[in-house]
């Protein structure tokens, strides 16, 4: 077994005018960093992490994934402090080590790692998002999560806490398996069955798998940045067996986990106890919009239904009238604080739902400079904490930070 072909590509997509994703394809390391910051701090921070990683490649072997994505942290800090332009800035990082059959993943944010195996594809890491963590603790659906306004709020970047908190994992590769890295920007805009389709369709070529995915995510609208990094594990000896040089650097040791996490893998079903940590049991307003039918009378005989269907559709009616009422009452007085596709914070008239139909209850009335990535986590939970408030008081929930960080 040895690490195959791999093919990289990055677009700014059709809405932004820079690309702030950075990724690294040097085998055995690949990343993709999404960073987030006004002017160019964006890039600046995804540049600093991936380089962190590139270094660590350079000068190892061993090399410490975490101890790199740490160094990544540290300098996007450092810069911050320095530069009043770049305050704030952050990016996620997802990084892959391949190591003889074992693939080393250090991870933190929103980008992802999936394994197409087979037929089947499987996303390795979990998204520290805000939405994700809604999602794991049964708040909101998956279908829900998807074009949800505050699915852009990460929960965790490098540059915004001094100890970042980096997900650390093995996964044991197979020959054939083809891994895929890539930026939100191609995720919330392709959905994972047409991830898999374009992968299947366009296994034999990856430079052609990463042209497709990219194209695919510009043609549902490009809303952002775009990047895809592929690599695929082939059979045969590994170029050191071939050639007599040096094997693939070993991933060191601190990557180990502990069995149970490494035989589960990371998936939504299990979160982590560090995961949950970090969830604040956001409060969550009942559904009250009514889209359920009445239940079915009791069994009666046909000749008894008819006489009395009467009662019951109009009963049935009166109670979806005062249902509809109170929930339209509720929507115009209830607004939250969220986050739009750019990761800018704002309020939102409504409640934070979705009905079958992409029918949202929910509108943008105020949208903040302050950004996301910006507030640290334990700001962001209070923030974001579901709970329903005038307008006027989420308004100026918002204009606190907006003191603090705009300049
Ligand atoms: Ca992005």
């Amino acid at each position: 077994m040895r690490l195959g072909p791999s093919a990289a590509l990055s677009d700014a997509g059709h809405r932004r005018r820079r690309n702030e994703d950075s990724f690294v394809r040097e085998p055995p390391l690949f990343a993709v960093a999404d960073g987030m910051g006004g002017a160019l701090a964006g890039e600046i921070a995804s540049r600093l992490a991936v380089t962190a990683l590139e270094e660590a490649l350079h000068s190892g072997p061993p090399i410490d994934l975490v101890a790199a994505i740490r160094e990544g942290n540290r300098r996007i800090q450092e810069r911050s402090l320095a530069d009043p332009a770049a305050a704030g800035m952050g990016t996620t990082v997802t990084a892959v080590l391949v190591s003889e059959g074992t693939l080393s993943i250090g991870h933190v944010g929103d980008s992802r790692a999936y394994r197409l195996r087979g037929d089947r594809l499987e996303q390795l890491t979990p998204d520290h998002s805000l939405v994700a963590e809604l999602v794991r603790t049964g708040q909101l659906t998956p279908e829900e999560a998807e074009g949800h306004p505050q699915r852009a709020v990460i929960t965790r970047a490098l540059g915004t806490d001094a100890n970042v908190e980096v997900d650390r994992f093995e996964v044991a590769a197979e020959v054939g398996d083809v891994y895929l890295l890539c930026s939100d920007g191609l995720t919330t805009m392709v959905g994972d069955a047409d991830v898999r389709s374009i992968l299947l369709r366009k296994r034999t070529s990856l430079e052609a798998a990463v042209r497709a995915l990219v194209a695919a995510a510009n043609a549902a609208g490009g809303e952002d940045n775009i990047t895809c990094v592929c690599f695929e594990i082939v059979a045969g000896p590994s170029p050191a067996e071939e050639t007599g040089e040096l094997p693939l650097p070993p991933a060191a040791a601190t990557m180990l986990l502990p069995a149970e996490q490494a035989a589960t893998g990371w998936n939504d079903a299990a979160p982590t106890d560090a995961e949950q940590t970090i969830v604040a049991a956001p409060t969550t307003p009942a559904r009250t919009v009514p889209t359920a039918p009445p239940t079915e009378p009791p069994l009666v005989t046909r000749r008894h239904r008819r006489h009395r269907k009467l009662p019951y559709l109009v009963g049935f009616l009166v109670l979806l009238a005062v249902a509809v009422a109170a929930g339209l009452a509720m929507l115009s007085r209830a607004h939250f604080v969220g986050a739009d596709s750019h990761g800018r914070v704002g309020v939102y008239q409504g409640v934070p739902w979705e009905l079958p139909g992409r029918i949202h209850l929910y509108r943008p009335v105020y949208v903040s400079p302050v950004l996301a990535v910006q507030l640290s986590q334990p700001e962001r939970l209070r923030l974001f904490d579901h709970g329903l408030h005038s307008k006027q008081l989420a308004l100026s929930a918002v204009r606190v930070f907006e003191r603090e960080l705009v300049r």
